[in-house]
């Protein structure tokens, strides 16, 4: 039987994925905001440092689930987010299969509860649906350039599918879906070891140790620091009516690799240096987004330059470091489930 916890003020939020980087972030504001938020996390990747802090907060309660095995939870819900996917390339290739039925069946499972709740539906995905992308910047209307057996493809379509399975269940009036592409994002509460490249640079600077430039370093990405983010999330899932289209969230300012290197550089005291190592395969070579829908429709864009986030999160790094306790708890990501243990919940 469903109990409805509808406090005065606020929502009933689900955020699966929530004690992950920007999970976390998400459940802070949300909690800021007056709602009661419903944490699900399988910590393959999210921390329990990132949400320690909310332990104790009267609106605040943590399931330890994947979302591969959610069924159902015991209040009802106004909302659902759902962040639940490991979003790094190292981690999301460590166990593929796991990340494409945590995209799909995941997915199908947050959707059915969406259903069954009426609440409203918000899918993290990802500028990765574009690919290696063809045309630039990217908008929303272009069909992307993915390789569907590559190594980033139990990512990439995987991501892909969920969109399928949110536009299917918003067509067919179950579900009130919206869908957010997201760009690359950064900030505090990032894992140290999560492989991406603004961890990587900093940690590595912040340590003495080499710079790792993956190929030629001329690649560019645009970073979209966390905050940002997180408000455009709540934007998109918040607007009357329902865009009924995904929408790019990121910060359209676009780097080299070796122009974030260098402002690594500048930025941490360090006698490191860059080295190249080999370019991953398929790894994506432009990636800027065209945020004119977010500005139209959520009346949203980016305001944290990368020299004032990046700052932010050098400093965050440099004192989460120095902490080499909660440095190796943050670290340690769960061995992550294998297609065998995943049992699709109803
Ligand atoms: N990269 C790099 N050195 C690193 C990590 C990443 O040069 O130590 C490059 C990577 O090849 C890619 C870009 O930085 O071109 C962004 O990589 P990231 O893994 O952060 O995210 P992606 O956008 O590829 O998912």
């Amino acid at each position: 039987m469903l109990q409805r916890t509808r406090n005065e003020k606020g929502k009933t939020i689900l955020v699966a994925g929530g004690a992950g980087f920007v999970g976390s972030h998400l459940c802070d504001a949300l909690l800021a905001r007056g709602d009661r938020v419903i944490c699900v996390d399988s910590y393959i990747t999210g921390s329990k440092d990132n949400v320690r802090p909310l332990r104790n907060h009267p609106r605040f309660r943590l399931i330890e689930k994947d979302i591969c095995d959610l069924a159902e939870v015991d209040e009802t819900l106004d909302q659902i987010y759902n962040l639940a996917c490991a979003a790094s390339p190292p981690q999301y290739q460590a166990d593929p299969v796991h990340t494409m039925m945590t995209c799909v069946a995941g997915t199908g499972n947050l959707l059915s509860l969406a259903e069954r709740h009426a609440a409203s539906f918000l899918q993290a995905s990802t500028s990765e649906v574009y690919g290696d992308p063809i045309e630039h910047p990217q908008r929303e209307d272009y069909r992307g350039n993915v390789s569907c057996i590559g190594p980033r493809a139990c990512y990439d379509e995987g991501k892909r599918a969920a969109e399928t399975l949110c536009f299917d269940m918003l067509r067919t009036g179950k579900v009130d879906a919206r869908v957010a592409r997201i760009f690359n994002t950064y900030g505090p509460r990032m894992q140290p070891n999560d492989g991406r490249i603004i961890s990587n640079l900093l940690v590595q600077a912040i340590q003495g140790r080499p710079l790792t430039i993956y190929g030629t370093g001329k690649q560019t990405r645009s970073f979209c620091f966390v905050s940002d983010l997180v408000a455009g999330l709540i934007a998109l899932m918040d607007v009357d009516p329902n865009p009924e289209a995904p929408v790019n969230l990121g910060n359209p300012g676009e780097f080299t690799i070796n122009e974030l290197a260098e402002m690594v550089l500048a930025m941490v005291p360090t006698a490191s240096k860059a080295v190249r190592k080999p370019l991953p395969q398929d790894d994506p070579q432009r990636r800027r987004p065209d945020i004119s829908r977010a500005k139209e429709l959520l009346k949203w864009e980016p305001k944290v330059p990368l020299s004032e986030g990046l700052r932010h999160t050098a400093d965050w790094f440099t004192a989460a470091l120095g902490d080499g306790k909660a440095l190796r708890r943050r670290s340690r990501v769960r061995r992550p489930i294998s297609s065998s243990e995943i049992s699709v919940g109803a």
